[in-house]
């Protein structure tokens, strides 16, 4: 059998008055009816309570919280290790279409039956706007599903070109041995469900952690995949510490890969761990992970003003600067600058409304929480400190949720902190470069921060465009032209950089897969 073509999950506009707008309004109602929920860990596809609790809170609102779950104990997590080694001979000798078919019902599950549940509980605790929740919990979620079955299928198909006369050459992707470890973030509900999906696709069973700052929406996810079909033990819910929980699951002599999304300083302290319990496993894990960013937008003299400040205002301040994506360093030519950009920036930006998520009219939403809030404000006053001038915004309020308001500030020195350093929030700084000195930036753009995620090039001069893709080849792993940083679509853009951020095996792409299964060739004499 074939997988049908796949396409994009269409988006929808939640236009004032439209039955899709009502529909998503009733189900934000219901979840703020119903919280807090009760959230369990799940090993084999069965409930577990362990009584140590903890909240996953509603950063805009500090006098809710959305649930309550159970964090994983020790006893839980090497329950859930035993499980996932158990269900894995069963699972990776399951014929392909029947696994194919449960990732596709999981991905007519998230875009139909449960898609406003989905994108509400987003809302609610991860502080996305409804366009941003949908982009993210509806279109991403199924798409990663949906393509997945379709990039795997064609990874199957990858065989040998040659054979020779009386034998047949065949390649079989075997699953891993052991269990994949995810470890996912709060920024995106569809990278959980990718980082526990996708090994799981090919064959792999899988312990998933999600964020604490998610757990709501990556619990509906994973109760999906088992609606949809995928057998107890697959893929291991355990919530919790993260030291604790990834610190056991790294120990185990049977963890076979790592597939995670968070911050550089995690995965690098991840990565060592691994190292240091290498002896202990029988093969060399696999290690995939998307970190950070310090994104950038390069402004030419020739750039079409409107279109570049408008991408840059999304590209900075959708989803409150915090996709690992988002623009944060923007780079423009003077003429440019004082040809209208300056003025039209800050214009837009004065227009943002900053409040609850869950208001039509706000763009801006909180940030994630505590930690990120102070990181936010910290970041503020050392570029005040630095030198930096505030045009915008600047300042910040945690008396009723996190909220930041979105600040451009403006800096003479390129290496200043804020130019370097990646803060996750709706900060963007602002150099402004001599029009005659646009190949000097593009070297000083390559040479200032240690990440290489996404970049911008805004110019209508095919020449500007082509030096600037030379000078900056690996200072980002998605380049755009004349359109923000953020926003790769799954089967578009494959997503993912090198350097600091990350090991660059693309997601929303076939070569994901390739890091979760182990090639055998068998050559056969007839
Ligand atoms: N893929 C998302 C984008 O292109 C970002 C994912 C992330 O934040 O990790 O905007």
């Amino acid at each position: 059998f074939k997988v049908p073509a796949v396409a994009n999950e269409p988006m929808r506009s939640y236009a004032p008055g439209s039955a899709e707008r009502s529909a998503l309004q009733a189900a934000i109602a219901q979840i703020e009816q119903e919280l807090p929920f009760e959230v369990p860990c799940v090993v084999n596809g069965k409930p577990v309570k362990t009584g140590k609790l903890a909240k996953q809170p509603i950063p805009h609102d500090h006098a809710k919280h959305l649930c309550t779950y159970h964090e994983a104990d020790e006893a839980t997590v090497a329950a859930a290790i035993e499980g996932a080694l158990a269900a894995k001979a069963e699972w990776s000798a399951l014929p392909w279409n029947d696994r194919a078919a449960i990732f596709l019902k999981a991905a007519d599950l998230v875009s139909g039956k449960y898609r406003y549940k989905l994108i509400a509980a987003t809302m609610l605790g991860q502080g996305k706007n409804a366009w941003q929740a949908e982009i993210d919990a509806a279109a991403e979620l199924s798409d990663f599903f949906r393509f997945g079955v379709k990039y795997v299928e064609e990874l199957y198909a990858q065989q040998p070109p040659r054979n020779t006369p009386g034998s047949w050459n065949r390649v079989e992707y075997r699953a891993l041995e052991g269990f994949v470890l995810a470890v996912s973030p709060f920024n995106f509900t569809a990278i959980g469900g990718n980082l526990a999906g996708a090994p799981a696709l090919v064959g792999n069973t899988v312990v998933w952690k999600p964020s604490p700052m998610a757990t709501y929406a990556n619990y509906i996810t994973y109760q999906i995949l088992l609606e949809a079909g995928i057998p107890p033990g697959v893929i291991q819910f355990v919530p919790g510490p993260a030291e604790a929980v990834v610190g056991q699951a790294i120990a185990s002599p049977h963890f076979a890969a790592l597939h995670f999304t968070g911050s550089t300083f995690v995965f690098k302290k991840l990565w060592k761990d691994i190292a240091a319990n290498l002896d202990k496993y029988r093969g060399y894990p696999r290690i995939v992970g998307e970190t950070g960013g310090k994104n950038f937008h390069v402004i030419h003299p020739s750039a079409e003003i409107k279109n570049a400040v408008m991408q840059s205002i999304r590209g900075a301040f959708e989803y409150q600067g915090q996709k690992c994506s988002a623009l944060s360093r923007l780079y423009v030519a003077s003429s440019v600058w004082n040809a209208g950009f300056k003025d039209s920036l800050l214009q837009e930006v004065a227009k943002l409304k900053v409040g609850p998520p869950t208001e039509w009219t706000n763009f801006i939403g909180p940030v994630i929480g505590k930690p990120a809030f102070d990181k936010n404000a910290s970041y503020i006053k050392k570029a005040k400190e630095a030198g930096g001038e505030i045009l915008i915004g600047g300042s910040a309020d945690d008396s009723v949720g996190y909220f930041v308001q979105p600040t451009v500030i403006l800096t003479k020195d390129p290496k200043s902190v804020t130019m370097e350093e990646e803060i996750f929030g709706p900060v963007l700084t602002v150099y402004v470069y001599e029009d005659a000195d646009y190949e000097k930036t593009l070297e000083l753009i390559d040479t200032t921060s240690p990440y290489g995620l996404t970049g911008s090039i805004f110019s209508q001069d095919r020449k500007a465009l082509l030096l600037a893709t030379n000078k900056l080849r690996n200072a980002a792993g998605n380049v755009y032209y004349n359109e923000k940083c953020t926003g790769a679509v799954v089967g578009q853009q494959p997503f993912g950089g090198a350097r600091a951020s990350g090991t660059n095996d693309k997601a929303g792409s076939m070569s994901i897969f390739y890091r979760f299964v182990s090639a055998r060739s068998i050559k056969e004499n007839f």
